[in-house]
Order: structure tokens, then C-alpha cells, then sequence
């Protein structure tokens, strides 16, 4: 008989490999460590995915259970967190497009998880570093792929799109243009953003850093800012294979504005404004996850600018993966529960199996040869 460590073991691995088939957004849950002398509303943390949290102002109520892919406490490391998440990681080389993000209060460790402590410093990186340092040893360890790969940095403040690497950043006047990618026919969205080539990990770290000078610029108190904007980091990676296969595929990885419900009569001004675009711009990802989830004709991602941006990475062709980060004091519980909600709802989005973006040598050639003609035939109209 199996051991019950065995079993449960086995009972997540199903759980993974049924959501991998139906091709479902995955959702890790992270709960960082408990502040000093608070009371904890989390019951049990369990290693087969679940969660179970308990409303600690009634303590008489009934448990609520979670159930997501991976479930890390708060002794769990960066590279724990790292190791589960780089599969995802490295199919972007292969062509997929990948969409990570970061959903929670703030507080709850989402900066944490994606940039590492104080926003990223060399010790305990977070997965914005260590998922280009990985995408940069596979590309140096294949000698049959060239890759090419370039990093945009923007952050979506009051619904406006802003570039964090350019050279105006005082500009917020970044609308998104729609272009077709070559082989899927889908539509992938871009800021007018500078896009930056990198070819090392210090390349990296320079941009990200540049990026989070930018972002303290606009703001008097820096930790408020970027709890009040959805910062973006995109990952563009096209490869070429000695026979001249190519491959293009794009990776966002992003840490969300606060989900916090801001009391209406405390906000006044600014803070109001602020809030009213945090809550219109998560409710709308909301939108898209419940149209998503009900396979809806109509996705509406049209109604914010975060949506707008993440739509090729949002269904259809893309492989997807939400942290839901928790703050486990007995204070957030109402918080807590929210963000717990939301995940659940976003874990039940069947994306249907993503295909990579890939195209044979002869299918471009071909492509190429059509555009030619069609260039030609313009000319002679
Ligand atoms: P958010 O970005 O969601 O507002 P932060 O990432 O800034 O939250 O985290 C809030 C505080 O908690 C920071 O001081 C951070 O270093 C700390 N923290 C968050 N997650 C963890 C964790 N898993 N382990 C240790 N400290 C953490
Ligand atoms: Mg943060």
C-alpha cells in the first residue's frame, strides 16, 4: 500500500497532469511568512495543493479548502518557487508564449516573488532574473538555435500605458499597436515600447534597474506607486534552427496593482482616482477569466489596457500561470479569502492546448515569396 505522503503526492501529480491536459491556467499559491505577534487565518498548508483557511473572528465557522496546482508556505525558498515554474519557463523557447502574474494585496509578496527582496537585489532573485538567466543558458547550450532575445519594461498606471525603458519616460502616451505574428495568424499586442536586446544576466539587471529608477521618478513615495500600477516585463525570444526553422514566442511576467478593496470614504482625490483604475482593471482580468471560463464568443479584453495587453497571452495560444499571493494574518482574512476566490475561478480557465509558434523553412520562404508578388502586383495597380 502506499504510504499517505505517497498518496498525496500521486493525488497532486493527477491533479497537475489533468489541468496540463486540458491545457488550464495554472495556479501556484504563495503565503509569505506571518508577521511577529499577529494571529494567522490560515488553517493548514497542505503538500498536495490545498489550502484551508479559517475566518479567526468566527472561529466557530466553517473551513474553506482550496485546491491549486502548488500550494508553497512560507519557509518555501526563491528557488523552490524557481525550480516549479522553469518547465513553464523554458517552453518559451520552444515557441510558446507564456503569460506569469502576480495577483494579491499589498504586502502579500508578489514584488517578492517576481523581483526578489527590495526589488531585486543579487541575493534571492526572483523569477523576472532567474527566468532570463535560464532562457540565456539554453540559448548559449544549442549550437542548432540562434536566438534573439530582446526585453520591453512598461508599467500601466491610472490606464495609462508607460514606457519604463525608453529615453521619454515622462511620455504616457504609449498605445498598444496589434500586429499579426507570421505563423499562428494571432494578434499579439505591443506598447509602442522601447525594446531593449540583452545578451547577460548583467544586461538584465542594468535594464531592470533603469526600469525601477523610471518608475520611482513618477512618484513622490516609490512603494506607493508600485503598489498602485501593474508593472509589465515582456521577454521577446525569436530562435532560428540551422536548416531555418524559425520560432517567435513572447513572455510576460507581471506584477499586478494591489487587489485590495479601497474604502470609498476614506479615498478622496488622487487616492480615489488610483483606486477606481486598480479596481476597473482587475475586475476586467476578472471578465476575461469568467468569459474565458464559461468559453464565452465574446472575451471582452478590450476594456482595459492590462487586458488589452496580456490578450495573447490570456486564452487561445498560451500557456498561463498565476500566483496568488496571501498575507496570512487574521486582519487580511477578507482579503485573503477574495484573492483565494479569484484564483479558484482562474484555475476552472480551460485555454485549450497551446501550440507553439513555429514555422518551417519552406512555409516562410513561401510567405515571403506571397508578399513579393503581392508588393508587385501593388506597384503595378
Ligand atoms: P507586494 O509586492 O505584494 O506588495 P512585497 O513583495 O513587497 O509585497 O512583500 C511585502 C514584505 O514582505 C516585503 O518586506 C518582503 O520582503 C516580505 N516578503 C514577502 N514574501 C516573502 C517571503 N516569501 N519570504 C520572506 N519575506 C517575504
Ligand atoms: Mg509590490
Amino acid at each position: 500500500a502506499l504510504g499517505y505522503n505517497q498518496a498525496v503526492k500521486e493525488n497532486r501529480n493527477l491533479y497537475n497532469m489533468l489541468q496540463e491536459l486540458r491545457g488550464n491556467i495554472r495556479v501556484f499559491c504563495r503565503i509569505r511568512p506571518l508577521n511577529l505577534e499577529s494571529i494567522s487565518s490560515m488553517e493548514h498548508i497542505g503538500n498536495d495543493g490545498s489550502v484551508m483557511v479559517c475566518d479567526p473572528s468566527k472561529p466557530q465557522s466553517t473551513r474553506k479548502i482550496f485546491q491549486f496546482n502548488q500550494v508553497f508556505g512560507p519557509t518555501a525558498s526563491q528557488d523552490e518557487v524557481y525550480k516549479e515554474t522553469q518547465p513553464l519557463i523554458r517552453s518559451v523557447m520552444d515557441g510558446y508564449n507564456v503569460c506569469i502574474f502576480a495577483y494579491g494585496q499589498t504586502g502579500s509578496g508578489k514584488t517578492h516573488t517576481m523581483c526578489g527582496p527590495s526589488g531585486g537585489l543579487p541575493k534571492d532573485f526572483g523569477i523576472n532574473y532567474l527566468a532570463l538567466n535560464d532562457l540565456f543558458d539554453i540559448s548559449t547550450s544549442r549550437e542548432d538555435v540562434k536566438y534573439d532575445i530582446r526585453v520591453q519594461m512598461v508599467e500601466i498606471y491610472n490606464e495609462q500605458v508607460r514606457d519604463l525603458l525608453g529615453d521619454d519616460t515622462s511620455s504616457t502616451k504609449y498605445p498598444c499597436t496589434s500586429y499579426m505574428t507570421s505563423s499562428n495568424n494571432g494578434l499579439l499586442n505591443l506598447p509602442d515600447a522601447k525594446i531593449c536586446p540583452v545578451q547577460s544576466p548583467s544586461d538584465v539587471i542594468n535594464l531592470m534597474q533603469l526600469g525601477e529608477k523610471h518608475r520611482a521618478c513618477g512618484s513622490t513615495v516609490m512603494n506607493h506607486r508600485s503598489s498602485r500600477s501593474h508593472s509589465i516585463l515582456t521577454v521577446h525570444v525569436n530562435g532560428k534552427d540551422v536548416s531555418g526553422n524559425v520560432s517567435h514566442s513572447s513572455l510576460h511576467l507581471v506584477d499586478l496593482a494591489g487587489s485590495e478593496r479601497v474604502d470609498r470614504s476614506e479615498a478622496t482625490g488622487d487616492r480615489l482616482k488610483e483606486a477606481q483604475h486598480i479596481n476597473k482593471s482587475l475586475s476586467c482580468l476578472g471578465d476575461v477569466i469568467n468569459a474565458l471560463a464559461q468559453k464565452n464568443s465574446h472575451i471582452p479584453y478590450r476594456n482595459s489596457k492590462l487586458t488589452q495587453l496580456l490578450q495573447s497571452s490570456l486564452g487561445g495560444n498560451a500557456k498561463t500561470l498565476m500566483f496568488a499571493h496571501i498575507s496570512p494574518e487574521a486582519e487580511s482574512y477578507s482579503e485573503t479569502l477574495g484573492t483565494l476566490k479569484f484564483a479558484q475561478r482562474a484555475s476552472t480557465v480551460e485555454l485549450g492546448t497551446a501550440c507553439a509558434n513555429k514555422e518551417s523553412k519552406e512555409i516562410r520562404e513561401l510567405k515571403e515569396q506571397v508578399d513579393i508578388l503581392k508588393k508587385a502586383l501593388a506597384s503595378k495597380e
